[in-house]
Order: C-alpha cells, then sequence, then structure tokens
C-alpha cells in the first residue's frame, strides 16, 4: 500500500468530473519522472518482499476461528514496538515495517530495508520474515494469532465470522448480503474505493467461483439459482433475481472477498529503466507458473471450490468496468469511451521491452489505450511500446480523489500518476521511481499467493530473485504470445494445477549465437555511474561472483538470428515437470537454469546446502511428491470427520483447519506430505 493521504474522498458523482485533470496531470508528472530518470544507469540490485497475514481469533469454547478487527489497534501497538526497538538499536534498517491492507483483519509486513544482492542477505530472508511474525504474534492478543493463509475459509458464512460481529445489513459501501461494512479498513481511501468501483459499475461487483462437486453435495431441481439450497440464503433478494448468482458457484458479491485476499509480492530494483523493462517482460510468462505452484486458496464462504487460487475471486471483486465497457450492451459506444476487455485487476497485456527478442506478433491481444496520451506521451519522446503500456493503464478511471489534493505540484508529487498506476492491479508492475526519492527502475511480481510457513514463502520468494538474475545472467528468451500467457492463467487457478494442466512454453529459451560472454561488462558503461549503486561487479575466487547484480549486457541481435517463420512454432504445451526440470536437447528446465546460474556464484556450502532446500522444495511441489497448500487444505477437509461431502466447511472444520495450520507454522505439527522434514528451524 502506498501511503495512505488523509482527507475528504469524493463521492463518485464528484470524483469522475476530475477524471480527465487526475489522468492528465498524471501524464505531466509521469513526463517529469522520465525527463528526470529516463537515463539513469548504475542502480544495484535492491529487492524485497511483502507478506499478508489475516489475523484469525479462536473461541476455543465455540470451537469457532474468527477474523479479528483490531487491525487499527494492532497496527499502532506493532508501530510502537518498532519505534522502541529503533530507539535501542540505534538504527532503523533491520526493523520491519507493518502496513495497513484492504480486510480490517488484515497486516502487510516488508522488512525494514530491501535486501541487497549479498548472498548472505539471501539467506537472511526467512529468518527476516520468522522475525516479522515473531513480532506480529508476540504483540497480539493471546487467542489471536496472525496467518498467512491466502482466503479465509468462513469468510461471508451466515453467523458469526469476525470478532466483534457485524451485521452485514450495515454494508452500505459495498450493499454485500455477506460481508459487513466493517470487514473494511475504516481509513476513508477504502470504503470510498469499494463504494465508488460499486457506483462506476453500476451494479454490486459479481464473483461467481466454480463450486467442487462432491458426492453428497445439493444439485440444483431446476435451471434456477433460487432452486439450488446452497443458494437459500439469497432467496428473494433483488441479486438473485437478477440472476447474479450462478447455480454450482459460490457466489460472493464484494470487494473484500477479493481484496480480503492475501499474498506475496517481489519487487526488484533494476539497473536501468532497459533492464526493468526486460525483466518485466520476462516475468510475465512466469506469472502463471507461480501461481500455480504457489496455489493456496481452495476454501470460500465456506464451501470448497474447484479452483485452487485466489486471482480471478480478486479479479471480480473489483471489476469497475461498466455493462457497456463489459461488452454487455449493443457497440457502438454510447457513455464509455472503451470496450475493455479486462478488470483493473488482471493478468499483463502488453510487452514493453524494446530488446530484440520481443518480437510485435507476441503483443497478440486486445489492449485498449487512450490515443491522445500515446500521442501526447510520444510527442514527448517516449518509445511507441513504453507509451502504449502507460496509455493502457490510463484508459481507467481515478476511483479515489481526495477534495484537498486535487491540485498538485506536478514538479514534486506524482499521487496522480500513482492514482491510476496503482489501481492497475496485474500479474507484473512497472515501477517507475518516485518523485524526490533515491529509489530507482523496479519491477513487482505480483501472482504468487501467500505460503502458510516462513519457510514457503522464503523459498519461492529465493527462488523468484534466483530465477531473475539466471535469466539477466543467460540472457533467457521466455516471451510466448499473451494470449497464451492467459490461456496459462486460466488453466493455473484450476484445482490441481500443476499435475492436471499443461501450460504454453517457448521451446528453446536460449538466443540464437554464440553464449554469453561470462566476462563482466556493465550495460551502461558510458554513463556515469549513480552514486546510489554503479556497477558493483567484483569477481570472487575462481572467476565466481560474490554477489547477485545487476547490470547485464544486452547483446545485439545476432545477424544470423534465423527466427522461425512463424510464432506458433516457438512454443508448445509442457507439464510443469517439464517446464521445471526440461524437455529436450534444448530446454534444461527452470530449475536447473537456476542451478546453472548458482554455481557462476561463489556460495559456501552451508550456503549452497540452505538454497537447495528451497530448490527442492518447489521441486517436489512440482513432481507431487510434497503437496501445494491448496491441495493439502483441500484434503484436510475431505478427510474430516465431520465433513459431509457436501462441499460445505463447517465451523468446526474451518476452525480445527486453523488449529493445524497455525500447529504446522510452529513445527509442532508434521505433515510430510506438504513440507520437508528439515524446514522447521528455530526462531528467533
Ligand atoms: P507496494 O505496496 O507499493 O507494492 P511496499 O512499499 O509495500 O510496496 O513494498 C515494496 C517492497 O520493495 C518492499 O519489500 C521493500 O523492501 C522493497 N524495496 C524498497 N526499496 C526498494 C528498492 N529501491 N528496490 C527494490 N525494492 C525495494
Ligand atoms: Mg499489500
Ligand atoms: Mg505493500
Ligand atoms: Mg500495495
Ligand atoms: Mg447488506
Ligand atoms: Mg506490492
Amino acid at each position: 500500500m502506498g501511503l495512505l493521504s488523509l482527507g475528504t474522498p469524493l463521492v463518485w458523482d464528484e470524483a469522475k468530473q476530475y477524471a480527465d485533470h487526475v489522468r492528465s496531470h498524471g501524464i505531466t508528472q509521469f513526463l517529469h519522472i522520465w525527463d528526470r530518470v529516463k537515463d539513469r544507469c548504475g542502480d544495484e540490485l535492491l529487492w524485497g518482499d511483502e507478506i499478508e497475514y489475516m489475523v484469525a481469533v479462536f473461541d476455543d469454547q465455540e470451537k469457532n476461528a474468527k477474523l479479528s478487527l483490531r487491525q487499527t489497534e494492532i497496527l499502532a501497538k506493532l508501530q510502537a514496538i518498532v519505534n522502541d526497538i529503533v530507539f535501542d538499536r540505534g538504527e532503523s534498517d533491520s526493523v520491519p515495517t507493518f502496513h495497513p491492507e484492504y480486510g480490517r483483519f488484515m497486516l502487510e509486513s516488508t522488512p525494514g530495508s530491501p535486501y541487497t544482492g549479498e548472498l548472505r542477505d539471501l539467506l537472511s530472508v526467512e529468518s527476516n520474515m520468522r522475525y516479522r511474525r515473531h513480532l506480529a504474534r508476540k504483540y497480539l492478543k493471546p487467542n489471536e494469532i496472525p496467518f498467512t493463509m491466502t482466503s479465509f475459509p468462513r469468510m461471508g458464512v451466515p453467523g458469526v465470522f469476525t470478532e466483534p460481529y457485524y451485521d452485514p445489513v450495515d454494508a452500505v459501501s459495498s450493499h454485500s448480503l455477506f460481508l459487513p461494512e466493517e470487514i473494511t479498513n475504516p481509513h476513508a481511501r477504502f470504503p470510498t474505493l469499494t463504494a465508488n468501483i460499486r457506483r462506476r459499475r453500476g451494479s454490486k461487483v459479481a464473483i461467481n467461483l466454480p463450486l467442487f462437486i462432491d458426492t453428497h453435495t445439493p444439485r440444483p431441481q431446476a435451471s434456477s439459482a433460487f432452486s439450488w439450497p446452497l443458494l437459500s440464503e439469497l432467496n428473494h433478494t433483488p441479486e438473485a433475481k437478477k440472476g447474479a448468482a450462478l447455480i454450482d458457484h459460490i457466489y460472493m458479491d464484494a470487494m473484500g472477498f477479493g481484496m480480503g485476499c492475501s499474498c506475496l509480492q517481489i519487487t526488484f530494483q533494476a539497473c536501468n529503466i532497459t533492464e526493468a523493462r526486460r525483466l518485466y517482460d520476462a516475468l510475465i510468462p512466469v506469472a502463471p507458473l507461480m501461481l500455480a505452484l504457489t496455489a493456496a486458496s481452495p476454501l470460500y464462504r465456506g464451501y470448497i471450490a474447484d479452483v485452487d487460487c485466489r486471482w480471478d475471486v480478486v479479479s471480480a471483486s473489483v471489476d469497475d468496468r461498466t455493462e457497456e465497457e463489459r461488452g454487455l450492451k449493443q457497440q457502438p459506444l454510447k457513455e464509455n469511451r472503451f470496450r475493455i476487455p479486462k478488470s483493473r485487476y488482471a493478468s499483463v497485456s502488453l510487452y514493453i521491452s524494446e530488446y530484440w527478442m520481443n518480437q510485435p506478433a507476441y503483443n497478440d491481444i486486445d489492449a485498449p489505450y487512450d490515443s491522445a496520451i500515446f500521442e501526447r506521451l510520444r510527442k514527448h519522446g517516449v518509445d511507441e511500446l513504453l507509451s502504449k503500456h502507460i496509455a493502457h493503464l490510463f484508459i481507467r478511471d481515478p476511483l479515489v480523489i481526495f477534495s484537498e489534493s486535487i491540485d498538485q505540484d506536478d514538479t514534486t508529487s506524482n499521487d496522480h500518476f500513482e492514482n491510476i498506476q496503482s489501481t492497475n492491479w496485474q500479474t507484473l508492475r512497472f515501477k517507475p521511481p518516485p518523485a524526490n526519492s533515491p529509489i530507482g527502475w523496479r519491477v513487482e511480481f505480483r501472482p504468487m499467493e501467500v505460503q502458510m510457513t516462513d519457510f514457503e514463502n522464503a523459498a519461492f520468494s529465493v527462488f523468484v530473485v534466483l530465477l531473475s538474475r539466471a535469466i539477466l545472467h543467460f540472457n533467457l528468451n521466455l516471451y510466448i504470445p499473451i494470449s497464451k500467457v492467459d490461456e496459462n492463467m486460466a488453466r493455473a487457478q484450476k484445482r490441481d494445477a500443476v499435475h492436471a494442466q499443461k501450460f504454453y512454453f517457448r521451446k528453446d529459451v536460449f538466443p540464437p549465437g554464440p553464449s554469453q560472454p561470462s566476462s563482466v561488462v556493465s550495460s551502461c558503461p558510458s554513463t556515469p555511474v549513480s552514486e546510489h549503486g554503479g556497477p558493483i561487479l567484483v569477481n570472487g575466487v575462481n572467476g565466481k561472483e560474490k554477489k547477485l547484480r545487476n547490470c547485464y549486457p544486452l547483446p545485439p541481435k545476432p545477424d544470423d538470428a534465423a527466427l522461425p517463420a512463424a510464432v506458433e512454432d516457438e512454443y508448445e504445451e509442457m507439464t510443469m515437470e517439464e517446464i521445471m526440470n526440461g524437455k529436450g536437447a534444448s530446454f534444461p528446465g527452470l530449475l536447473n537454469l537456476v542451478y546453472t546460474y548458482l554455481e557462476t556464484l561463489d556460495v559456501d556450502e552451508e550456503s549452497t546446502r540452505r538454497i537447495e532446500e528451497y530448490l527442492d522444495l518447489i521441486r517436489r511441489r512440482t513432481n507431487g511428491s510434497l503437496r501445494t497448500a491448496a491441495s493439502w487444505i483441500r484434503n484436510f477437509v475431505r478427510s474430516h470427520p465431520a465433513y459431509k461431502f457436501d462441499s460445505v466447511v463447517s465451523q468446526e472444520i474451518n476452525y480445527d483447519l486453523m488449529v493445524a495450520v497455525d500447529e504446522i507454522e510452529r513445527g509442532v505439527r508434521k505433515a510430510p506430505d506438504f513440507l520437508p522434514e528439515h524446514c522447521v528451524r528455530s526462531k528467533q
């Protein structure tokens, strides 16, 4: 979350009058940033994770696990603790930070300062995550626990699922039948975001997640949601009458169902804008793969879903497009400027790198853009691909505008730019340097579901950062058409996707021509090295590198690069095993590429062992010798003695599940089908 500005938010009818103002000044702000830092070069690798928690409170008498709505008090307490630690230690770098999130039961934490490329930082990720959890845990009430579970299984059930209890009848922002107003962070930004999405859309959001049909799941008697027992709580509501809820689906009707989910995000700083764009593109096809491998959320609103991931839930939960924008009305457009194929929360629609590997044929889906903004950016000297990217983000309206910050100094503020940028929630985010800050060009990797333990969260974070270096080191070409990435996104969320699905992937990931010289060259030799980093290429013994680094050279397109006649010949459907472990002579697999990259580093034995534990978790999740979190949770519910094979996650089952997850996280319960033996380490 960015800074939560204080002020008076405008209701939608007022806010929409400033949409062009915000867009136009947002672009001015971007252009100021562009002028200032487009040639900035030499920033070192800095990176960090974001972990979201949901705080659950246990009622052991009633055997109920509920969401604790004490975010405000908890954050105030954590802030005070953190200040004390800073005061005691006299330095703030190692002290983590906690941030508010959408749900009033949620917390977000990040390391106090980003990790560097130092190898010891790689190994401190897990202890840093554990320290953050330890702090959060220590200062909660005795019966409260911070969980890193992607979805809370019984959010939105009839009855009591929050503490304190609130009746959903008061849900003025979302109009939800299931979630009370108080589920949302009370800061004006969040209720306003909720209400303005609903108002802009012209109706409540509608999320219909396929239900997992078990042997005793009640089936519809007729083709109407009315007749379906699992939707009985909906009978006679206007929504049901209008057909918002689908039979054989879990119906949800509020932003909280999506933005109340937790995830794991990783942000990297790149050497310069070129490397950031290269990395952004390279990770686009990786996003659905990591979504499938981290799948952790099969339960929603008290039911078992037939999907394992949160992605489509969040996507639908913030879908502010009007019927016309969604293509449900007859063309031509009357009220809106665009027909928009995707929600604001969706997979990336455009590759943006200017490197030769990015062929125009890969940008093969409809990605509408604002042509006036595009022209303005082009006239200012921004290249075509980046102009399209920004002009595509800027088809959206700003949703929350504070009356106090309508007029800004565009040379020093980036608020209007961020207003649009940070409400485009895509699998990757390309982050320009903020105004007045030492931070460089960054890329944020956003698809992953948060894992239940910090061993796993560290493993996936470390894997992604190592993969990002392997991509740069070997100059890998992972491009496939964006339409195939989107197909992979759909497949990645299906039940047991890791094993049941195939994914489109590139057959040959190595560029044509001689392989990369291993000698170290900066990609920005002619530019003065920035005071903030600079090529920091220290060769260790045997020519091995001592740190993970940035500033890889980008070799020109080889003259004899024989590009295949057709893009369709470049990719095929592979199993996850093939993608991770290799297929044929030309593709060694992503895990092996990471191993080979590790061989270029000067890593001691103990560190190698630790890193291999992380990679081994991923290998075993891939080959099925360990379950994904989603598979483990699903199996727990279906093997529970109280489960009636009716797709329902009862209060009792949920309570036992949450107890089990907590015990696993604390290392007091074994789950050998889910976690390797060695992953429980002593806590800080
Ligand atoms: P947001 O919510 O906007 O995505 P956060 O501030 O919550 O962002 O988290 C951003 C992450 O980026 C944190 O893990 C932080 O440590 C990390 N980070 C901070 N500065 C840099 C930097 N210069 N380069 C890369 N990552 C950074
Ligand atoms: Mg967050
Ligand atoms: Mg954040
Ligand atoms: Mg955020
Ligand atoms: Mg209501
Ligand atoms: Mg983030």
